[in-house]
């Protein structure tokens, strides 16, 4: 699945929403979140991100895997 990194704290922008074709963001006070069960890893959101916050699971780096937890739960939670 993808994920959503530290760089999206904050962000206002929501391009990232717009084009999923799964509608598997999820929104928080300032933080998007990623339903891993139900982001089927087009990879379309990657580009519209204008703060690169979004990458694959494997590709995160070692200091910011906690947001693949956080990001599982956080679209549980909302
Ligand atoms: Fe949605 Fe595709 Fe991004 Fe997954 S990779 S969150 S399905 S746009």
């Amino acid at each position: 699945a993808y994920v959503v990194t530290e760089n999206c704290i904050n962000c206002k922008h929501t391009d990232c929403v717009e084009v999923c074709p799964v509608d598997c963001f999820y929104e928080g006070p300032n933080f998007l979140a990623i339903n891993p069960d139900e982001c089927i890893d087009c990879g379309v959101c990657v580009s519209e991100c204008p703060v690169e916050a979004i990458m694959a699971d494997y590709e995160v780096p070692d200091t910011m895997t906690s947001f693949i937890k956080l990001n599982e739960e956080l679209a549980a939670k909302w």
